[in-house]
């Protein structure tokens, strides 16, 4: 990686480009980086009549990271098949940039533990990452229909298995590192009734001599889907496979119950860039109005520094940053609760500037 790492960002649409802004300023405050602003999504459409050009494209796979914000509106919503459509540039992103490990972390801030669903002793401590596989499995197999019968084909290969494998288990010595985490990998699946499952959990355990520093546990999906509600804040690293990540990031998005907090990471192979960006999308109904929540953008640029730059120490001065701003008791609209006063988008980014 070049000394002074070079990010793409790709604001996209709808509050995008507000929300990328200000985690620009948050990163120049943080050190140096050479930024790269490119066009994604409808705006790309409307320039182009593509949602994703081969530039932009090229541009991103020579970086170092892709910071987006998000893409996608009305205004490019259509039936007609053959109109280009804003997430097509997501999804060209994922393929041409090699994307096959989804990082979710899950980690409410002390400060909000009220918004969850689950009762805050409970939630309390919570800081889990689900590292789900992106491009096999049950979604890509083969399916068909014959007469009254349908299909789906659930595959995995050993080289597949051992990739995603392999990012869970780096992933949770990258969060050991910064001296939160535990450093324990818990492999979800259904070994006692999927062969695919058996070959997961072989490949898996085989490769945990390789981390001796990480603890394994394996979990069965249906029991992991009950332990993340019941014990949430016992979990370090989750790593499982396509339909099973699906279904439990959702689930454990969830925990946290507010979705302008949450951010998100795809990875590619070693040494190749990553795609950094909210969970949340466009809200086109907020868009231009200087309320959007810029905090799960500034997550996402935590995750950035951590698993894509290596620059973890600067990864916790942000995420303690925004802990320090919410526990003082700003709140943008989306987060306010009965006597909050809100603060906007450039009121929290200059609380959270001041506190780096
Ligand atoms: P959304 O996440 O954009 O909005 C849902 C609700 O949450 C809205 O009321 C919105 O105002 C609010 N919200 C979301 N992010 C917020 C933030 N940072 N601060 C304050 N409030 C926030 O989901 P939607 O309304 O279903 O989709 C809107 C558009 O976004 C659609 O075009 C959709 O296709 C697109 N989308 C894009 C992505 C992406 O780019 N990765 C993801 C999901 C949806």
């Amino acid at each position: 990686m070049a000394e002074t790492p070079r990010i793409v960002l790709l604001p996209g649409d709808g509050i995008g480009p507000e929300i990328v802004a200000a985690a620009r300023r948050l990163l120049e405050a943080l050190g140096e980086f050479e930024f790269d602003e490119r066009l994604m999504g409808g705006c790309s459409i409307d320039a182009h009549g593509v949602a994703l050009t081969d530039e932009v494209l090229d541009a991103c796979r020579r970086s170092d990271a892709v910071l987006l914000g998000a893409v996608g509106g009305p205004k490019w919503d259509t039936t007609d098949p053959d109109a280009p459509r804003p997430e097509q540039g997501l999804l060209g992103l994922r393929k041409g940039m090699g994307l096959y490990a989804n990082l979710r972390p899950v980690r409410p801030s002390p400060a909000l533990v009220g918004a969850s669903p689950l009762r805050e002793e409970r939630i309390a401590g919570t800081d889990l990452l689900v590292v789900r596989e992106l491009t096999g499995g049950i979604y890509f197999g083969d399916s068909g229909r014959e007469g009254d019968t349908a299909h789906d084909t659930c595959e995995y290969s050993a080289g597949e298995i051992e990739r995603i494998a392999r990012a869970g288990f780096e992933a949770a010595r990258r969060r050991a590192e910064g001296g939160r985490h535990k450093g324990r990998v818990t492999s979800v699946d259904k070994a006692n009734v999927l062969e695919t499952s058996r070959l997961w959990r072989e490949i898996v355990t085989g490769l945990a001599g390789d981390y001796p520093d990480v603890e394994l546990d394996h979990l069965l999906v249906d029991n992991a889907a009950m332990q993340l509600v019941s014990r949430p804040a016992d979990f370090d690293v989750i790593v499982t496979e396509n339909l099973f990540g699906d279904i439990l990031s959702d689930e454990s998005a969830m925990l946290t119950g507010s979705l302008g907090m949450l951010p998100s990471a795809s990875l590619g192979g070693a040494g190749a860039p990553g795609l950094f960006e909210p969970v949340h999308g466009s809200a086109p109904d907020i868009a231009g109005q200087g309320v959007a929540n810029p905090l799960a953008t500034f997550l996402s640029a935590a995750l950035m520094l951590r698993h894509g730059l290596d620059r973890p120490a600067e990864a916790v001065r942000i995420e303690a940053a925004v802990d320090a701003v919410l526990e003082r008791g700003l709140r943008t609209p989306d987060l306010a609760g009965d006597g909050d006063r809100p603060v906007g988008t450039e009121e929290m980014t200059e609380a959270v500037l001041a506190e780096l």
